[in-house]
C-alpha cells in the first residue's frame, strides 16, 4: 500500500463530516448570524454523529480519537462554510484539560455532555490589562479557610460563546502566587454562579459565536472546582492551550478552503473578455499560491496534533505554534484574493464574501498573535535575545 499523509478512517471522518457540512453549509450559517441566534441545529446534530466529542475518552461517551479527528471535524465544517468556533474550546481546550487532570468526578460529570454537545464550555485566559502577556493576569482565587471554598475575582475580555456555556474554565491564580510568574489554576465556573457577570462586546465580526466580558466578583466556588493540581502550573495550562492553537489552525483552514472554492467557481464562469477571468494568469497565480499556503498549513497542523496525540508537549508547542501561524497567514491571504476574484460581487451581501474578511482577521490574532509567534519562534526555536 502506497504511504499515506491520513489514515483511510481520517479519509472516511474527513467525508462523513464534509456531508454534515454541506447539509447545513453557508446559507444556515448566514441565517443564524443574521437571527441573532446560535447554530444549535448544526451543534446538535455534530453531537449526535460523535463528532463533537471525537477527541475525548470512550468510557467517557467520546471517540477515543484526538486533535488530529477534532481538526479535521472543525476544517471541513468550516470548507463548507458553516464552521463551529466552540469546538476550539469546548472539546479541544475544556474537554482535553478535564480528561488529562480533572477528578473522575469532574470526567464523569462534565466529559459525556461535553462530547454530545448537550453541555457546552467556554474558556476564560485574556484579561483587559494582560492581553498577550498572560503572565499579568490576576484574576485571584483565595480558599475561605472556614468551608474550604474557593473566591474567585477578577476581569475577563473576549471570551467567546458564554451565552451558550453552561461553564466557563476560567484561569486565575491563587492569592500566594499573585506576584511572580504566572502559576495558573483552572476553574470550573458555572455561568449562573452569584457575582458572575457577562456583558457582550459589540464586534464587527459576523460569526455565530459572540464575544463577552467578563467580571468575576468573589464568585464563590465548592473545592472541586478546581481542575487538576493547584501546583502544576504552566504544564496543565498548555495542554489545554496547544489543542487550542491547533484547532484554530483548523478553523482558518476550513475557512480559507470555503473562500477558495467560492472564488475558483466563479473564476471558472465569469467571462468579461473571450476567456472567463480564471484564465488570466494574474487571477489564477494567486488562487493556487493561496491552495499552496493552506496545503502547508494543514501539513504543519497535521504534525502538530499528530506530536500532540502522541503526548510530545514540547515537539507539539512548536508546531502547534507554527500550523496556528502559518493557517492564519494563509487564511487571511485566501479571503483577500477570494473576494478580490470576484470584482464588485466581492462586496455584496449576496456572495458573502465580504465579512470574511474581518472574521479571517480572528486567526491573526487569536489565541495567540502572529507576533507573539514570531517572538515565540525567535526564542525558543532561534535562540535569539528577547526584547521585552
Ligand atoms: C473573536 C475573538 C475571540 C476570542 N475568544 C477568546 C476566548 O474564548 N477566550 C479567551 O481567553 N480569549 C479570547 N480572545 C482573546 C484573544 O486571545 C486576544 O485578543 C489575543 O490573545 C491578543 O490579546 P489582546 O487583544 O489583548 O492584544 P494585545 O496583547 O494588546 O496586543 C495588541 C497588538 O500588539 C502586539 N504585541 C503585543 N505584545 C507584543 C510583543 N511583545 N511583540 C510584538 N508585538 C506585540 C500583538 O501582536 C497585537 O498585534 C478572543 C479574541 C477574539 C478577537
Amino acid at each position: 500500500m502506497p504511504p499515506q499523509i491520513e489514515t483511510d478512517e481520517h479519509k472516511a471522518l474527513r467525508e462523513a463530516v464534509a456531508t454534515l457540512g454541506r447539509k447545513y453549509g453557508r446559507t444556515y450559517m448566514t441565517s443564524v448570524i443574521s437571527a441573532g441566534g446560535h447554530p444549535s441545529e448544526l451543534w446538535n446534530e455534530a453531537g449526535k454523529l460523535g463528532y463533537l466529542g471525537v477527541n475525548l475518552p470512550e468510557e467517557h461517551g467520546g471517540g477515543g480519537g484526538g486533535i488530529a479527528e477534532l481538526s479535521i471535524v472543525l476544517e471541513e465544517l468550516g470548507a463548507a462554510g458553516s464552521p463551529l468556533l466552540m469546538l476550539v474550546v469546548s472539546p479541544a481546550i475544556c474537554g482535553t484539560v478535564i480528561a488529562r487532570f480533572g477528578t473522575d468526578d469532574q470526567k464523569s460529570r462534565w466529559l459525556p455532555a461535553l462530547a454530545d454537545g448537550s453541555r457546552l464550555m467556554a474558556f476564560g485566559i485574556t484579561e483587559p490589562d494582560a492581553g498577550s502577556n498572560s503572565h499579568r493576569i490576576t484574576t485571584t482565587a483565595r480558599r475561605d479557610p472556614a468551608s474550604g471554598d474557593w473566591l474567585l475575582t477578577g476581569r475577563k475580555v473576549f471570551i467567546s460563546g458564554v451565552d451558550m456555556a453552561d461553564a466557563v474554565l476560567i484561569v486565575g491564580r491563587t492569592e500566594d502566587a499573585r506576584t511572580g510568574s504566572l502559576k495558573p489554576c483552572l476553574f470550573i465556573v458555572p455561568t449562573d454562579a452569584e457575582g458572575f457577570h457577562k456583558r457582550p462586546i459589540d464586534m464587527e465580526l459576523s460569526a455565530a459565536e459572540k464575544q463577552f466580558e467578563l467580571t468575576l466578583d468573589d464568585v464563590r466556588l465548592p473545592a472541586d472546582a478546581l481542575v487538576g493540581d493547584e501546583d502544576a502550573g504552566l504544564l496543565q495550562l498548555f495542554a489545554g492551550l496547544n489543542p487550542e492553537r491547533i484547532m484554530t489552525a483548523a478553523f482558518a483552514i476550513g475557512m480559507g478552503r470555503y473562500a477558495l472554492s467560492k472564488a475558483i467557481e466563479y473564476a471558472r464562469d465569469r467571462t468579461v473578455w473571450k476567456a472567463p477571468i480564471g484564465a488570466h494568469q494574474a487571477i489564477a497565480h494567486p488562487l493556487a499560491q493561496a491552495h499552496i499556503d493552506l496545503e502547508l498549513a494543514r501539513l504543519m497542523m497535521q504534525k502538530a496534533a499528530h506530536l500532540y496525540d502522541a503526548g510530545d508537549d514540547i515537539g507539539a508547542g512548536e508546531a502547534a505554534n507554527m500550523a496556528k501561524y502559518a493557517a492564519g497567514e494563509a487564511c487571511v491571504k485566501a479571503v483577500d484574493q477570494a473576494v478580490h476574484t470576484l470584482g464588485g460581487n466581492g462586496l455584496t451581501r449576496e456572495f458573502g464574501l465580504a465579512s470574511l474578511i474581518t472574521a479571517a482577521r480572528v486567526a491573526r490574532i487569536a489565541p495567540v498573535s502572529r507576533e507573539m509567534i514570531l517572538n515565540y519562534v525567535s526564542h525558543q526555536t532561534l535562540g535569539l535575545p528577547k526584547s521585552y
